[in-house]
């Protein structure tokens, strides 16, 4: 059976001990260029000089001895004095002490370059993004595998050349990145002084400025949702406009895990298997960014919670042993493959099984056996469907099966929904990655339309807000991040089919 991810760990060094603590105090940089050197020093003299100089507004300036520049922090106020001891930014692998009695941080300027400008490349040159596929394919061990296989998925498009390359090949445009910068914007303007976005962003800064808060309380979905357009974009806690965005809700999802025997677990509080995935493909996708092997101890660890809280028919649902759902699923699924491609363990057996979840969803007879998809039953959903296919698509599914030509032919017939962003999000990661005939209109549709229904005025401008029944739930951060990463799919993920002639698609799908 070809899967895209291999069992092998590449090399990176074996994980954590279960249930102990980390023996060596944990150092947030632990980073290889000078450049990351310097930023992990200002993170770290930030919190200990906030700890040492209460109240004091000052300024410091470091040099790189390669690429001299002055770094400036100026500290304005402190509200509140800093508990951290200054070994680390992190938390110690126990995790999970509670958000409130954390500070609520200093509010601090710090005047960095922003990340590398996107350099638009000559859309009908594609060898930088097929030889990217093929280090990823090697990195995975998949370099065996035939064409068509699933090597790619990998996070290498996502800044400098190759970014601009992606984006003029698969079909980005300057509006659709401005929409993209727009939309972070908005975002870091949401996030609380801990690092937390909530889906009822009315507690937050906002005060209610913006308009329909969504009503789920947990606010390590929400954070982990919210980092992941950030990271999408090529920032991370050490380089990008918003690093300080992203580095504060790194910390804040690291200080919602607990680690118990099964791993580290990131439901709570009020939390379930929702939050534990996006949070784990969060922490997944920095540590691959980043090579923060602070970072990587955390993911690990939550990668193991979700292999332990596999039912034993391959799904995932909001409890561990609890028979799965497509959609909780979808999303331990996505983590790891983030964290096979990043190094991490991750058993094999924890993706064949994931595959016979989907089995047990699948319609079973007629046309469309095999194709369509449902929640927790073979009753097909459309959403359910667009989900379960970029699934297959992890769990190694060829590019040229035939089920997932029909699937793709479906969606595409669908066209993009009016107000559904869970739905539009996953059919525009199925076309895109299959990079079939039908992209090219879906994505002009789909990215114009995003770009048109972005909101402009007020508070609220650089969001997103679509009247649907997944948006009472998630609100306008759920609608704007579902956005934010359909805009950001062209580089999101290197092309998981990377590198493979593009097939003809004529005929009707063959029997399987
Ligand atoms: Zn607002």
């Amino acid at each position: 059976m070809p899967s895209n991810l291999p069992q092998s760990a590449n090399g990176f060094p074996p994980t954590i001990d279960e249930g102990r603590p980390a023996s060596a105090p944990a150092r947030w940089n632990e980073v290889r260029s000078q450049e990351h050197l310097v930023s992990g020093t200002v993170s770290f003299l930030l919190h200990l000089l906030a700890v040492l100089l209460l109240g004091f507004v000052f300024s410091i300036s470091l040099e790189d001895e390669d690429a001299p520049r002055d770094l400036v922090m100026v500290i304005e106020e402190v509200e509140t004095e800093l508990t951290e001891s200054g070994d680390s930014l992190l938390p110690t692998i126990q995790g999970g002490s509670p958000v409130e009695e954390e500070p609520q941080g200093v509010p601090v300027t710090i005047a960095m370059p922003t990340a590398t400008p996107v350099a638009w490349q000559d859309a009908e040159n594609r060898t930088a993004i097929d030889q990217a596929t093929t280090r990823t394919a090697i990195l995975s061990d998949q370099i065996t595998l035939p064409t068509g296989a699933a090597t790619g998925g990998g996070v290498e498009g996502r800044s400098g050349g190759l970014k601009g390359q992606l984006l003029a090949n698969r079909g980005g445009t300057p509006e659709s990145e401005e929409a993209v910068a727009r939309g972070l914007r908005w975002l870091a303007a949401h996030q609380e002084q801990n690092g937390r976005l909530r889906f009822d962003h009315t507690q937050g800064p906002c005060r209610g400025h913006c308009r329909h808060p969504g009503s789920e309380a947990c606010s390590t979905a929400s954070t982990a949702l919210a980092i992941l357009p950030f990271l999408g974009a090529g920032q991370t806690h050490q380089v990008g406009e918003h690093r300080e965005v992203v580095e504060k809700g790194l910390l804040f999802l690291a200080k919602q895990m607990h680690l118990e025997s099964r791993g580290g677990d990131f439901r709570t509080p009020a939390g379930n298997l929702y939050g534990q995935g996006i949070a784990t493909l969060a922490l997944c996708e920095a540590y691959a960014m980043s090579g923060d092997e602070e970072l990587r101890k955390f993911a690990q660890a939550g990668i193991d919670f979700i292999v332990a809280a596999q039912h034993e028919a391959g799904g995932w649902r909001y409890e561990p042993g609890e028979p799965g759902d497509t959609t909780v699923t979808g999303w331990q699924l996505m983590a790891l493959k983030s964290a096979r491609l990043a190094g991490l363990q991750v058993p094999q057996s924890a993706i064949y099984r994931a595959a016979h979840f989907l089995d047990s969803v699948a319609v079973k007879e007629g046309n469309w056996r095999g194709v369509l998809y449902g929640y927790q039953t073979r009753n097909p959903r459309q959403a359910t469907t667009a989900i379960a296919l970029y699934s297959r698509m992890l769990t190694g599914w060829h590019r040229s099966r035939s089920k997932l030509a029909q699937g793709v032919g479906y969606l595409a017939d669908l066209e993009p929904s009016a107000d559904d962003m869970y739905f539009n999000y996953y059919a525009t990661m199925v076309l895109h990655h299959f990079d079939g005939p039908q992209w090219p209109a879906w994505n002009e549709k789909m990215r114009e339309r995003l770009i048109a229904e972005q909101a402009t005025e007020g508070h609220e401008a650089g969001s997103w807000y679509y009247p649907h029944e997944h948006s009472e739930v998630g609100g306008r951060l759920y609608n704007t991040c579902m956005a934010l990463m359909t805009l950001e799919v062209y580089y999101r993920y290197m092309p998981l089919y990377g590198g493979a002639p593009t097939m003809a698609l004529g005929g009707p799908p063959s029997a399987p």
